[in-house]
């Protein structure tokens, strides 16, 4: 109606004009809604809240030596999932493991609508030798850079040495600095060491 009304003054220019706000709408609708209906599906978005929340309640919980590797999906109200990786002394019985992470998932969906999955990682907290080495790493990996932490850490002998495995989480700045981290803590640990040592590292970035 606008357009036919200004038309009488401008002559027939305005219908261009309509046209190429009409196609500038349609197209604004168009990146919006898809940058909606994507932005969830990435796990991006403003979920800090939901994840310091999440982790704070797990640390909380009875039998919880620590939890890491934390990822949450959120589709909307009543369709948030996320998954954690819990780590208990292994000498804790299995059911009563079970029990306790059963009543972490429940207790996660009563207190923040969240379906929580969790995966269940063992810690030896009784040997001697894997928990000096530990130590040793832990050394390596401060003088690195404090802001690196550890976890997920397991001996295994493999034929010519020993086999460190563990995951380390970098700061964003070090994230291209994998291999050289790698390098320098397995020249540090076999430094005056008699047994041969070999690291299996998994990266992770922090989240931002
Ligand atoms: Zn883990
Ligand atoms: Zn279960």
């Amino acid at each position: 109606m606008i357009a036919t009304l200004v038309e009488h003054g401008m002559g027939y220019q305005i219908d261009g004009f309509m046209g190429l706000v009409v196609s500038l709408f349609v197209l604004y609708s168009g990146i919006s809604l898809a940058r909606e209906t994507v932005s969830p599906l990435l796990g991006e978005g403003a979920d800090t809240e939901l994840r310091d929340k999440l982790t704070k309640y797990i640390q909380s919980c009875e039998m919880v030596i620590g939890c890491h590797d934390l990822m949450v999906h959120d589709y909307g109200p009543g369709q948030c999932f996320a998954s954690i990786h819990v780590e208990i002394d292994k000498n804790v019985d299995a059911l009563v493991s079970h029990e306790a992470i059963d009543r972490m998932e429940r207790e996660c969906l009563k207190k923040f609508d969240t379906h929580l999955v969790i995966h269940y990682d063992p810690v030896i907290t009784d040997d001697k030798e894997a928990d000096a080495l530990k130590q040793k790493v832990l050394v390596c990996i401060g003088k690195i850079n404090p802001q690196i932490t550890l976890h997920d850490f397991r001996v295994s002998r493999c034929e010519p040495g020993i086999r460190l495995t563990f995951d380390l989480v970098l700061p964003e700045s070090l994230e291209r600095k994998k291999n050289q981290i790698q390098e320098q803590i397995q020249a540090e640990i076999n430094r005056d060491s008699a047994d041969k040592y070999f690291l299996d590292i998994t990266f992770d970035v922090e989240d931002r």
